[in-house]
């Protein structure tokens, strides 16, 4: 094996992945308690993930995996008990490296509960959810944690729906979970709370995806798109005088846990939320 030099790396392992703000909110941290590591991007193609997993440079001590590759990590790390769960989840976004084995985690799942908790109480709440994919799996299984009352899902494409209720049956046997067949059978109107894990609303000419009808001021919104930092979704929420929230909160609060199991010392917590925000002020 190669031999390691000093400086440990870190990294966002994606495609695309040079949008992301991870770098900065990391290299802040390592800055500021003078570690001597850096947080880099690798962007790698699908054809080419194998090569770099098997060949992995020495020196990376970690990654954060992100889309297109948190199921496809999975046959590539050791999950320990505590972890177990994340076979069933079928999503891995941060690797460790621990005497030489690959370890995963989910941090989504952490950044989703902790950031929901500060501005809303999801006990015993009816929630709907827009999307069934990696993230909508996360949210999924928070808000059962969490102790709502029943999810509502409805995602275009029925299989990853149908996926998600077989992860939640077996992972949360006495949990209520549904699929919708169409945004209009969530029943938002009977809702606390909705919540946006599909990607409509990141483009400019995206659509959103509820009628405005639906939104009223007892209502929670919150979106997972940080990018724009309003949604259409969220202006008609905040129109209907819902309380709302983009998903900057949940990137801030996975990455701070990814940090401390990178580094086995306590996140700078205001370093990587300022870290944050001026990237997203900058996008
Ligand atoms: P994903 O795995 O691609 O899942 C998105 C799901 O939404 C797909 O099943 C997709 O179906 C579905 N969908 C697309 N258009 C829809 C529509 N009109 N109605 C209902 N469902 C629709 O993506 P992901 O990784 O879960 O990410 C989803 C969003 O969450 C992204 O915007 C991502 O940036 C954001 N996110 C934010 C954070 C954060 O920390 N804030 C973390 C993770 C993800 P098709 O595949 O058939 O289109």
């Amino acid at each position: 094996m190669d031999k390691k030099s000093i400086t440990d790396i870190y990294g966002v392992l994606g495609y695309p992945a040079q949008h992301s703000l991870s770098p900065l909110m990391h290299n802040a941290a390592f800055r500021v308690l003078n570690i001597n590591a850096e947080y880099k991007t690798f962007e790698i193609k699908p054809e080419d993930l194998d090569h770099f997993l098997e060949r992995m440079d020495p020196d990376i001590q970690g990654l954060n995996v992100t889309i297109p590759y948190k199921e496809r990590i999975l046959k590539f790390v050791t999950l320990d008990a505590e972890s177990s769960h994340l076979k069933q989840l079928g999503a891995v976004n941060t690797i460790v490296r621990k005497d030489d084995v690959w370890k995963g985690f989910n941090t989504d799942i952490y950044g989703f509960s902790k950031h929901l908790q500060e501005v809303f109480d999801p006990h015993g709440k009816r929630c709907a959810l827009l999307g069934a994919g990696g993230a909508a799996r996360a949210v999924c299984f928070s808000l059962a944690q969490c102790g709502a009352k029943e999810v509502a899902i409805f995602d275009v494409d029925t299989s990853r729906t149908e996926g998600l209720l077989q992860m939640m049956k077996g992972l949360f046997p006495y949990f209520s979970v549904s699929s919708a067949g169409s945004v209009k059978d969530l029943n938002i109107k009977d809702k606390d709370i909705l919540i946006n894990a599909t990607p409509v609303g990141m483009k400019e000419s995206d659509p959103c995806l509820v009628h405005e009808a639906w939104l009223r001021k007892d209502l929670f919104v919150y979106d997972l798109i940080y990018n724009p930092a309003e949604t259409k979704l969220l202006t008609l929420a905040k129109k209907s005088g819902a309380r709302t929230t983009n998903g900057q909160g949940m990137l801030l609060y996975q990455g701070v846990l990814s940090f401390e199991l990178f580094t086995g010392q306590p996140a700078p917590l205001d370093v990587m939320r300022q870290a944050l925000s001026q990237g997203v002020n900058n996008l």
